[in-house]
This record gives C-alpha cells, sequence and structure tokens, in this order.
C-alpha cells in the first residue's frame, strides 16, 4: 500500500509576521501622509494616535456646521448633507467638541506618548480635562522652579 505523504502544517509564525510587517508599513505611510499635510500648517502633533468620530444620527449638520468653523486644520468638511472628516488632518484637539451643540454627537479617543489616553465627548469634559492638565503642568513648573525643601537644608547645612 503506498502511503501518503503528510501535509506540511502551515507556519503560523510567519503568517504572524506579515501581518505585522503590513500593519507597520501602513502605520508608517499614514504618518508620513500626516507629516507632508500638517508640515504646511505649521501644527505640532501631540498625540501618537487617537480616533474621531462623529454620530450622522444625532448632528443637527445644516443648522449648525459650528464645528467645521472651529477645525484649525480644516480636518472637517461639508459635502452631501452631512460633516465629512479627513482623519489624516486631524489633530484631535478637541476644538471641535468644545463648540459642538450636541453632547456625545463627536467623540475622541487619543493617546500621549506617555501611553496616557484621553476620551471625550462632551464640552464639559473637555474642558475638566484640560483645566487637569494644566494643574498638572503648573505643579511641574513649581517643582522646576523652586527648588524641594531639602534642597533649602542641604544648602543650609554646607554653611
Ligand atoms: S479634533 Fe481638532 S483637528 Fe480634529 S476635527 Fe476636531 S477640531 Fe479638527
Ligand atoms: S457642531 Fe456638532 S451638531 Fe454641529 S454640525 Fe458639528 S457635529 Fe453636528
Amino acid at each position: 500500500m503506498k502511503v501518503m505523504p503528510k501535509k506540511k502544517k502551515p507556519d503560523k509564525s510567519s503568517d504572524v509576521n506579515i501581518f505585522q510587517i503590513l500593519t507597520e508599513t501602513a502605520e508608517k505611510e499614514k504618518k508620513k501622509r500626516r507629516e507632508e499635510l500638517l508640515a504646511p500648517l505649521g501644527i505640532k502633533e501631540f498625540f501618537v494616535e487617537g480616533k474621531i468620530t462623529i454620530d450622522k444620527r444625532t448632528c443637527k449638520g445644516l443648522e449648525c456646521k459650528l464645528c467645521i468653523k472651529a477645525c484649525p486644520t480644516n480636518a472637517l468638511f461639508w459635502k452631501s448633507g452631512e460633516v465629512g472628516i479627513t482623519e489624516d488632518l486631524c489633530i484631535y484637539c478637541g476644538s471641535c467638541i468644545l463648540n459642538c451643540i450636541v453632547d456625545d454627537c463627536i467623540k475622541i479617543m487619543r493617546k500621549r506618548q506617555n501611553g496616557q489616553t484621553e476620551r471625550f465627548s462632551k464640552p464639559k469634559d473637555f474642558v475638566t480635562l484640560q483645566h487637569g492638565i494644566c494643574a498638572r503642568k503648573r505643579f511641574e513648573r513649581i517643582n522646576d522652579v523652586f527648588p524641594k525643601p531639602e534642597t533649602y537644608l542641604e544648602k543650609y547645612k554646607s554653611k
């Protein structure tokens, strides 16, 4: 009786590598495209990644369009009776949410370089978030400008 050769199992590790390579290439291309689009505007990116969505069911569209006027990069536009988004131009600044007349209509998720993720969809939440960021920056600045008590003590001891 003829023995049939065993079928070789597919190498799953090579599948993962190809998938990883494709994802990394797509991310690099996206980053390059964003840099090219944002460079003429002189806008610096603060977030390593992000996502913005607009709920077309609750958006007041035609009678509003405030987000389009508020967007500093022209990432939002009016087309075919609704607000469109050019994702490559969005820097997740939150200006559109701050001006939106409908809570939870625009949703933003953004990730900072330190890995911290922020999500907001209401002007109130955005203001609270910004207050927290400013307070933290003030605290860090004070620590930079004024030496700690231990530093004073060390200085006093050495005299
Ligand atoms: S988050 Fe900022 S850049 Fe992005 S669409 Fe809203 S206003 Fe424009
Ligand atoms: S500001 Fe809000 S409600 Fe107004 S058009 Fe933009 S997404 Fe729609």
